[in-house]
């Protein structure tokens, strides 16, 4: 059995559900009606928010209680990422399911290391273009004042907007990923996420690595074929690519007894740890008081229906 696959497919259907709830949500605001709690989930598409929450946690110790969902995720998959490597997009993450789902349709074009680096640079210069922006160039002042913006509060609204009523630009660039995604394997995740290139960085702490016994290697191809990221886990010694998203594919694909390994006893059950794990810190967030905002329906809907 694939638990890794049951868990990615659990992590995506209550992302969708989440995603029905906001509609109903923004729904009943639009119609006077008592709108209940809005889904903290759907506060983990805000990433810029999210950093800029974290910058001010880290400055002045508060936590953002305008999105403090999207807070509390963004540092448990940062701190998955020192632990269990890339196991937040290999697991939880919706887009990559959807893209892990697409790629396996096709597989028709292979990049060299250096061609895939270039490429995967466009990740690293927009994470370059938002951490300087924000961790080095805005005081706190600024942070405190972006986050209680109007802009801010309703961001997860337009972000809805955005994937209900797409423009025609918007169609064409995810019609050109989802072209691209079925001739290259991840094209979302491995060239353009930018929180997929800061958690590769922070991954790289992890020791739960791959690696491959030389003498033991076939030079079967086994391994590699079955990498979702397309690593050559048959040339390495050990994985330390940031690319690598602790799925352990490539250990579950291996033709020979000891050729591949990973200093993880059980690694085959990690998807149920990392399951407990975010089931475990959504408990502790929304019982702690980290998960619900702070603002109201009422001043909700003024911003978003002036
Ligand atoms: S190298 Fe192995 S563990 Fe890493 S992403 Fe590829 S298949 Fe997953
Ligand atoms: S599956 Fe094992 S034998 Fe085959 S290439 Fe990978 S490490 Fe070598």
């Amino acid at each position: 059995m694939n638990f890794r696959k049951i868990v990615q497919g659990f992590f995506f259907s209550i992302t969708l559900l989440a995603g029905i709830r906001f509609i109903f949500y923004i729904s009943a605001l639009k119609q006077g009606l008592d709108a209940g709690l809005k889904p903290g989930l759907i506060e983990g598409f805000l990433p810029i928010s999210a950093l800029m929450g974290l910058k001010q946690l880290l400055v002045t110790g508060e936590w953002d209680m305008i999105h403090p969902a999207g807070l509390t995720i963004f540092l448990m998959a940062i701190i998955m990422s020192a632990v269990f490597k890339k196991s937040f997009c290999s697991h939880v993450c919706p887009l990559g399911f959807v893209s892990e789902t697409v790629s396996r349709l096709s597989r028709k074009i292979k990049l060299k290391r250096w061609q895939f680096a270039i490429l995967a640079s466009i990740k690293y210069l927009i994470l370059a273009f938002f951490s300087y922006g924000i961790l080095v160039q805005m005081n706190p002042g600024a942070i405190a004042s972006f986050l209680h913006s109007p802009f801010n509060i309703v961001a997860d609204a337009r972000m809805l907007h955005f994937f209900t009523s797409p423009s025609r630009t918007t169609l064409i660039v995810l019609a050109i990923v989802l072209f691209c995604t079925l001739l290259l394997r991840n094209v979302w995740c491995r060239l353009l996420c930018p929180y997929g290139a800061l958690l590769g960085l922070v991954s790289t702490l992890s020791p739960f690595r791959v690696r491959r016994s030389p003498q033991n290697c076939t030079g079967c191809g086994a391994c590699s074929a079955a990498c979702p990221n397309d690593i050559e886990v048959e040339k390495r010694g050990t994985v330390y690519s940031p690319e690598c998203m602790g799925c352990y594919e490539c250990v579950k694909a291996k033709t020979q007894a000891d050729c591949l390994s990973v200093p993880l006893p059980h690694y085959d059950k990690l998807p149920l740890l990392i399951a407990g794990v975010v089931l475990g810190v959504f408990l502790l967030a929304y019982f702690g008081g980290y998960w619900d905002s702070s603002v109201t329906n009422a001043v909700y809907g003024k911003i978003l229906l002036p």
